[in-house]
C-alpha cells in the first residue's frame, strides 16, 4: 500500500507553522495517495483503523477489558473505542465467562452488529470454561456458537494481551483480498 508523503513545512511561502511530532500532507498528496492505492487497501485500512468494542464485561476479565479502553492504555489512539451500542460497534470481546443466562443477552448484542464484525475470546473462562469448566450455570466453548477471530487466553489475560489481540486482528483485516464482509 502507497504512503501519503508528508510535506515539509520549511518552505517561508508556507503559512503552516511546524508542530514538532506532527506531519502535515497537502490534498494533492492525498489525491495521488488514492488513485495509486488499490480499492481494497483502503478499504481494509478503514477497517483495521476503526474498531470499535463492545462494553459487556463479564467476569474478571471484564475489569482488564474496562481498563483496556481507560486512560493508562489510551487505545483510542488506534481507532479501538468503547461503544455502549452494538449498531455501532466491530468487535465483541468476550470477557470472561458467559453464564447460561446472560447468554441470549450476548447472542442478541451479537446478532445486531452490522458487518463486517469480530470477536475476541478474552480469558480462560471465554475460551473453554476456565476455572468453571462443566458448571452447572456457564457454557463452555463458545467458539462452537460465535465466530471467534482471536483467542487471548490467561486467567486474566493482562490489558496488553487484549492490545496485542486487536493488534493481531488488524493483521487479519490487513490480509483480506477481496470486498466481502466474511473473514
Ligand atoms: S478467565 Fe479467570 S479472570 Fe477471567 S473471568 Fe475466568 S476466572 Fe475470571
Amino acid at each position: 500500500m502507497a504512503e501519503v508523503e508528508p510535506v515539509s513545512t520549511n518552505n517561508k511561502d508556507d503559512m503552516q507553522e511546524e508542530i514538532p511530532g506532527v506531519m502535515t500532507t497537502s490534498t494533492s498528496a492525498i489525491s495521488d495517495f488514492l488513485k495509486k492505492t488499490k480499492a481494497q487497501d483502503i478499504i481494509n485500512w478503514g477497517r483495521k483503523n476503526s474498531l470499535w468494542f463492545t462494553v459487556n464485561a463479564m467476569g474478571c476479565c471484564g475489569v482488564e477489558l474496562l481498563s483496556t479502553g481507560m486512560a493508562h492504555y489510551d487505545t483510542d489512539r488506534f481507532g479501538i473505542i468503547p461503544r455502549n451500542s452494538p449498531r455501532h460497534a466491530d468487535v465483541l470481546i468476550i470477557s470472561g465467562y458467559v453464564t447460561k443466562k446472560y447468554f441470549p443477552a450476548l447472542k442478541r448484542v451479537w446478532d445486531q452488529m452490522p458487518a463486517p464484525k469480530w470477536i475476541i475470546a478474552f480469558g480462560d473462562c471465554a475460551i473453554s470454561g476456565g476455572p468453571f469448566y462443566e458448571s452447572y450455570s456457564t457454557r463452555q466453548n463458545i467458539d462452537e456458537v460465535f465466530p471467534v477471530d482471536i483467542y487471548v487466553p490467561g486467567c486474566p489475560p493482562r490489558c496488553e494481551a487484549l492490545i496485542q489481540a486487536f493488534y493481531e486482528l488488524q493483521e487479519k483485516i490487513t490480509a483480506k483480498k477481496d470486498k466481502g464482509t466474511e473473514y
